[in-house]
């Protein structure tokens, strides 16, 4: 997979909003002027063109002793590639800086350094060693009062083409991050589905249910709304198991699951407490709410036999009702919940129980 696609001329500026003003802007601040036109033509022609040879080979030569360098300088024929762009952009180096062309080339070279990987910090100091290089080949090769004016171009359009290289390179190295991270995102949430749904019938997991019920535990706590929960339970599963065999009883669970989702109202939750047990949690539903649902879900459940290739089995549930009350906790709760089921079981199957507090604390 290559990360790289090349962009046309002309749309970098663009995409670094580099309109003319903004070029303008940039040069200004750089204080490059007009007059600094015949300087890119002193250095270039007086001191580069002369020495290019020279000054890649000791560019190299210096840039090689760095480490991260040596990470992407792996061969002779990588080297040479590099050695063939550097004169590429020493015989441009300075000329017409004023032009939308040069700084898109130089924002391309952010680009470039950024698909072979290279390390940032070896990208500043390569333009460190390239500087250093030239101004020797400067004090050398020009007039005495040539040196300064010559240097100070020398120091200004480095500095430019180091900042616009740089903005390109760091550019594409944020939208590398932003990527990845969002590729982590996406598996979390992958990861965060796994655990907080039941593998086998895709209702709430009991770690994630248990969690929900906390939090609305805490808000019926904060706003004193209503909140109820039931706990449903699959009679004589067992014998299905028995009698079908554990993989029918699987086609069982999820499709009792599938009936108690389409039972229940948008708000309420559903999820697996164990084996062939459900907790539901009902928000804003006081006892005749949460009693109506819990009927609705009981004759729903029980409505038609399950049906696969071979078997038609007819089941029922029970289910045991209980409000919140203020002195709950989500265990106290959930015990009434199990103690209220109990009785439905006791009562004999395929119906719903209602316990309130009250009741179960004179019982
Ligand atoms: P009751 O009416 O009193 O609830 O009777 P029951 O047979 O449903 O109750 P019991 O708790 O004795 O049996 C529950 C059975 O559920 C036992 C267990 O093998 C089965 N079971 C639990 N989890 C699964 C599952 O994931 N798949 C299948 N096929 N069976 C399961
Ligand atoms: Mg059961
Ligand atoms: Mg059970």
């Amino acid at each position: 997979m290559t990360r790289y696609t090349p962009i046309p001329p002309s749309k970098l500026c663009e995409r670094f909003g580099l309109d003319i003003a903004q070029r303008r802007q940039r040069l200004a601040f750089l204080e490059l002027e007009d007059s600094d036109h015949v300087l890119a033509t002193e250095l270039l022609e007086g001191v580069i063109r002369p020495n290019v040879g020279g000054i890649i080979d000791q560019f190299y030569a210096k840039l090689v002793t760095d480490p991260g360098a040596l990470s992407f300088i792996s061969n002779d024929e990588t080297l040479n590639r590099l050695k063939k762009t550097q004169i590429k952009y020493l015989s441009t180096l300075g000329v017409g800086f004023d032009t939308e062309e040069y700084f898109e080339d130089r924002l391309r070279v952010g680009l470039v350094h950024d698909r072979v990987g290279l390390p940032l910090t070896t990208y500043q100091c390569a333009y460190n060693i390239l500087q250093k290089i030239i101004i020797v080949y400067i004090r050398k090769m020009l007039p005495g009062d040539r040196i300064d004016a010559v240097m100070e171009f020398l120091l200004k359009i480095i500095s430019l083409d180091m900042s616009l290289a740089i903005e390109a390179y760091h550019d594409l190295q944020v939208q590398g991050l932003t990527r990845s991270l969002d590729n982590m995102k996406d598996r979390q949430r992958v990861l965060q589905r796994r655990v907080s749904t039941d593998g086998l019938t895709g209702v709430l997991s009991r770690s994630q249910i248990l969690e929900d019920l906390q939090r609305y535990i805490q808000n019926a706590q904060n706003d004193s709304s209503d909140l109820s929960v039931m706990m449903l339970d699959i009679d004589f599963f067992k014998r299905v198991n028995d009698q079908y065999g554990h993989q029918t009883g699987d086609l069982v669970l999820i499709q009792i699951a599938q009936r108690f989702k389409a039972a229940v109202r948008h708000v309420d939750l559903v999820g697996r407490y164990g084996g062939e047990e459900f907790l539901v949690i009902l928000p804003d539903a006081d006892m005749k709410t949460s009693v109506q649902i819990a009927e609705r879900i009981r004759s729903h459940a029980a409505s038609s036999p399950i049906k696969n290739d071979e078997h038609v089995i007819s089941v029922s549930i029970s289910g045991g009702v209980t409000m919140f009350v203020a002195t709950d906790s989500a265990e106290s709760l959930i015990d009434r919940a199990d103690r209220a089921l109990y009785e439905a079981k006791e009562g004999g199957r395929n119906r719903v129980v209602y316990l309130s507090a009250e009741d179960d604390s004179h019982s």
